[in-house]
């Protein structure tokens, strides 16, 4: 989950709660008792930008928009490829138009976000599901700012999930992308995964139900009974070994044969290996391999992980031109400080 994503849903709960501990109290009334303090992020954080904010809501880099937002039966709306879209495609990539700061939100900031915005963008955020939503008394800005890293991005927010999602998410440089993870179809949904990949069918129910409050239905979690437990012990054995990889760091070909070994089983989940677990798992292995001096091994590994970045974070983002500097010479990571 994203960074921050525990504290805000406490902090909402809290403030959902006082809310309907004290209905006399307006909502600016809350949020002064609350006070909390926006605060800019790192550089690269993807935190909240003053300049973001005063952007078009959707800015989007991709000029032929592949998807249109549509009706999902059971699901409200969701995205909808308009075309056949390929594996490693970008989709969407845009500005959030509302941003609450890491860790602690302070919603006197976010209403005054809010209040700059066009009414249609108003809309549009009030429109979005909100779980958080006190019974009988229609929707709150408490709840309905509700996305990865604390922020919220039209169009993504509408992304729904899937276990066995075709596309990803993620963050780099305060813009939130969505890129495409295995082929989609023209008229398939285009579905992201909002939690971690090494659970079982039930431990993924119980936290979907728990963190986004509903129950999932994705062709993963609907399986024939057998394929599902035969999927579920893949999913078990990638998070054990992944754990399990820094513990041999100390002895680097055992190690990187796990890697090998963990990105493997995801292609028996029947689809490609997830970009994101690309990007990491081989930068992993470039660095044991770096250390072993095993510089053929490490050029393979650096070139892997450079080619997933370019999809994950895009080729002008600070990893992707940091991975290419290692690509062209994978000793100047030496120089960096290896430390593994
Ligand atoms: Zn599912």
């Amino acid at each position: 989950m994203a960074e921050g994503a525990a504290d805000n849903d406490t902090w909402r709960q809290e403030a959902v709660q006082m809310q309907k501990d004290n209905p006399e109290l307006t909502t600016a009334q809350i949020a002064e008792k609350k006070k909390g303090e926006l605060v800019k992020p790192e550089k690269g954080s993807g935190g909240y930008s003053k300049e973001a904010r005063h952007e078009s809501p959707v800015q989007s880099s991709v000029k032929d928009l592949p998807y249109r937002i549509a009706p999902i039966p059971g699901k409200g709306l969701g995205l909808i490829a308009t075309r056949q879209i390929s594996r490693g495609e970008l989709i969407v990539e845009e500005s959030p138009v509302l941003m609450e700061r890491q860790g602690f939100m302070g919603f006197s900031q976010i209403q005054e976000q809010f209040d700059q915005l066009e009414a249609s963008v108003q809309d549009q955020i009030m429109d979005l599901h909100d779980k958080n939503a006190p019974d009988g008394n229609g929707k709150t800005l408490l709840g309905g700012v509700g996305s990865s890293n604390g922020a919220l991005c039209l169009v993504i927010s509408r992304a729904n999930h899937s276990c066995i999602n075709n596309c990803y998410h993620g963050w780099v440089d305060g813009r939130e992308r969505l890129f495409c993870d295995a082929d989609i179809a023209s008229g398939e949904e285009i579905c992201t995964n909002y939690i971690q990949w090494h659970l079982t069918t039930d431990q993924r129910q119980r936290e979907l139900q728990t963190q986004f409050g509903f129950a999932c239905d994705c062709p993963a979690c609907m399986q024939a009974e057998s394929l599902q437990k035969k999927h579920d012990a893949i999913r078990l054995k990638i998070g054990q070994l992944d754990q399990s990889i820094p513990e041999l760091y100390p002895m680097p070909s055992k190690a990187v044969a796990l890697v090998e070994q963990v990105l493997s089983l995801y292609e028996k989940l029947g689809r490609p290996i997830p970009y994101v677990a690309e990007v990491r798992h081989c930068y992993d292995a470039f660095q044991l391999s770096l250390s072993e001096r095993n510089i053929p091994a490490a050029k393979r590994w650096i070139q892997r992980a450079y080619a997933a970045s370019l999809i994950t974070d895009g080729p002008s983002s600070p990893q992707a031109l940091r991975f290419e500097r290692f690509v062209k010479n994978p000793l100047s990571r030496l120089q960096d400080g290896l430390c593994i």
